[in-house]
């Protein structure tokens, strides 16, 4: 009999993927865990039903969640990411040889644990010597840590669960708080089809808190509506200033110095969200 994984991505609409094996089925403290291997995708992280990251295109948002503020801040030492514990973006995070301080905050062991059995490709930079895994809560992390980071970034799932508060108005000042004078803040802010709302008030919210927004573009073919957005909240340094000449070849499949500006240049419909 077929096995089919399906997503409802939202109330009306649905993804499905037919699945070869199902390598990984548990419940968390904090969600259910599920890795399916497929034909079309490779191997498939679900939590809660829903796709958090595949081999065919993790790249994308794993580049560029982590190249774009890291690239944009001239001398990154050290760097905080929240969530992301399929280790896509630490692999990402680890290439920039300046950085001498990783921490990294899941609040899911099992997730971890799962990235290491299954996904040898996303999370082979937990073993870099400069990554410090923290087994917790990244909303409470950042209340706890002042004027600590350089650059944090924030690899959340959907605003469901564990995940609601890394989305509100206080974690974001918590944020700001956790960065030193000079540093900046990368979150993924979800569709711009199907999450119009929810960019424009993070948006409105990031621009109450500092200096320099700006929204990006990515493109997830497996994420819903295919358009991904991500959020730079940055106390000093613009991406759009960034001499990208001079930006080093960091070996990456999508982010490219040349593309370092080009993906904040936003269709009109994507722009009247952020109110530019
Ligand atoms: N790229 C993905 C996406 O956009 O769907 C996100 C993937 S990554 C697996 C998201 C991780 O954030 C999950 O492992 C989840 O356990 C973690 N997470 C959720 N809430 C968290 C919190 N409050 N603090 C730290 N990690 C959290």
């Amino acid at each position: 009999m077929e096995l089919w994984f399906t997503e409802d991505q939202t109330r009306d609409v649905r993804i499905s993927c037919r699945v070869k094996k199902v390598l990984f089925s548990g419940r968390s403290q904090f969600q259910e865990v599920a890795v399916y291997d497929t034909d079309e995708y490779g191997r498939l992280l679900a939590l809660d039903n829903i796709i958090q990251t595949n081999i065919w295109d993790e790249f994308i948002y794993h580049e560029s969640l982590t190249h774009v503020g890291l690239n944009t801040h001239p001398n990154p030492k050290k760097v905080l990411l929240i969530g992301g514990g399929d280790g896509g973006s630490v692999r990402e995070i680890v290439k920039h040889k300046e950085i001498e301080k990783i921490v990294h905050v899941e609040i899911d062991q099992m997730v971890i644990d799962v990235a290491k059995e299954f996904f040898p490709e996303l999370s082979s930079g937990f073993s870099d010597p400069r990554v410090e895994i923290i087994v917790d809560d990244g909303i409470k992390h950042v209340q706890e840590n002042k004027n600590t980071y350089d650059v944090i970034m924030v690899d959340s799932p959907d605003p469901i669960g564990p995940a609601v508060g890394l989305y509100g108005d206080e974690f974001y000042r918590n944020v700001a708080g956790a960065l030193k004078e000079d540093g900046l803040l990368v979150a993924q802010t979800e569709s711009p089809f199907f999450n119009r709302d929810l960019i424009s008030r993070v948006n409105a919210t990031m621009k109450n808190i500092f200096p320099v927004v700006r929204m990006f573009l990515g493109i997830v073919p497996t994420y819903p509506g295919g358009a991904w957005t991500f959020t730079v909240g940055s106390k000093k340094y613009d991406p759009l200033e960034v001499e990208t000449d001079k930006l080093p070849d960091l070996n990456t499949k999508w982010y490219s110095p040349q593309m370092h500006r080009s993906v904040f240049t936003l269709p009109p419909i994507f722009r009247e969200l952020v109110k530019e």
